[in-house]
């Protein structure tokens, strides 16, 4: 008989996910199943769900699909010939699974393998079966990060909501030094560990940006210096406690064409935009549309190395997430807390 489990999945282009049974994942050759201990909510899943049946396709992605990309638990299965992990370790999930063997695969950096589409490996979550069940079925050991003494419930937003501004801050270290500052736009389920990620990284000064007031104070608890609602006077503080220099760095967590123009009038000279947030604003870039020598970057996630570093500083005690709990079953209700700005720091479901 076979072995069923709950799991939320997007079952119907347009419609809120539900709670289906499924069947449980078992691990073949050289494959592990973690149970889940939680799972993040991430607006990039909010994204994954507006998107059209047509899109749907043309990505090869299908449905019923179990969400859930931002992963943590407990080795629960090991398949023959896995030899890195004990039942019972506890463990964080790599999400964005690449080839393997291409030269970013191989230098960790998974998450921009040009290969993994046309070779039907999908992310956990976003196409592959995703961490909102009990039990997620992991293709290879390397995936996985040993977390140790840590627990996969507070840490597990460390797999995507630190992992993509500890790589983009990483990408801008030189521009960060002392006397230098630092804009966030959009303290939710990221830019809320964009700020200490950039404390412990960096010597800059933080200005954080959101369009609600709570979000500001939550800022400036997790150690932004300033906090400011987002609009013109914003841009036109910065610009004076910058001495009219500019931002050397700008971390956009929203991505709206508002939020993108708006990061590139912030930067001075030889600045660094970061548009994370999927909010689908483009900037047209070239001589004279912004500072002389600003660079525009599309991070997407992060590397490998980057999660073992940031697990690192997790077990340090250096940096930690801020989150609040609900069941498997709340899902649905938790999207909707999300899409409202609601949720302070990152929401995790727990299966
Ligand atoms: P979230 O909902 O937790 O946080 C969004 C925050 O932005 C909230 O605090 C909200 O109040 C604020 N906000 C909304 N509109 C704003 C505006 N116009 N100006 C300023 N602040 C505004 O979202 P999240 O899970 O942190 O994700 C943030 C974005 O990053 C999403 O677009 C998500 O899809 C994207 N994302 C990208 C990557 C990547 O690899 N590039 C990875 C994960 C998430
Ligand atoms: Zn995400």
């Amino acid at each position: 008989m076979v072995e069923l489990m709950r799991a939320l999945q997007y079952v119907t282009v347009g419609e809120a996910p539900r709670i289906m049974m499924v069947p449980k994942p078992h691990a073949g050759p050289g494959q592990v199943v973690v149970k889940v201990s939680a799972a993040g909510v991430c607006h990039s899943d909010a994204f994954l769900m507006s998107r059209s049946r047509e899109i749907f396709d043309a990505r090869g992605w299908k449905t019923p699909m179990t969400l859930g990309h931002e992963g943590a638990g407990i080795v629960h299965e090991l398949g023959a010939g896995v030899t890195e992990f004990t039942l019972g370790d506890a463990v964080a999930i790599y999400g964005p699974w690449g080839c393997g063997s291409c030269s970013y695969c191989q230098h960790g950096n998974e998450m921009l393998c040009p290969f993994a589409k046309d070779q039907g490996i999908k992310t956990p979550g976003i196409g592959a079966p995703g961490a909102m069940a009990e039990f997620i079925l992991i293709h290879h050991p390397r995936h996985l990060v040993a977390l140790g003494s840590l627990d996969p419930v507070e840490n597990v937003a460390l797999t995507d909501a630190g992992l993509t501004p500890y790589h983009a801050i990483k990408n801008s270290l030189s521009k960060l030094g002392a006397g230098s500052t630092a804009v966030i736009i959009g303290v939710g389920g990221l830019g809320h560990l964009a700020i200490p990620l950039l404390r412990v990284l960096t010597a800059t000064t933080i200005v954080a940006l959101d369009i609600r007031e709570e979000k500001l104070l939550f800022a400036r608890e997790r150690g932004a210096d300033r906090a400011l609602i987002i609009d013109d006077q914003a841009a036109e503080e910065i610009r004076i406690m910058t001495g009219g220099i500019g931002a050397n760095a700008v971390f956009d967590f929203v991505g709206t064409q508002s939020t993108v123009e708006l990061g590139a009038k912030l930067l001075g000279p030889d600045g660094d935009l970061h548009i994370i947030g999927l909010g689908g604003g483009m900037l047209p870039v070239g001589f004279g549309a912004t500072a002389y020598d600003v660079t525009v970057r599309t991070p997407h996630w992060g590397s490998l190395p980057e999660l073992v570093e940031i697990i690192a500083l997790a077990k340090a005690g250096k940096i930690s997430a801020e989150f609040e709990e609900y069941r498997l079953e709340d899902g649905p209700a938790v999207y909707e807390r999300l899409h409202a700005g609601d949720v302070r720091g990152r929401a995790v479901l727990v299966p």
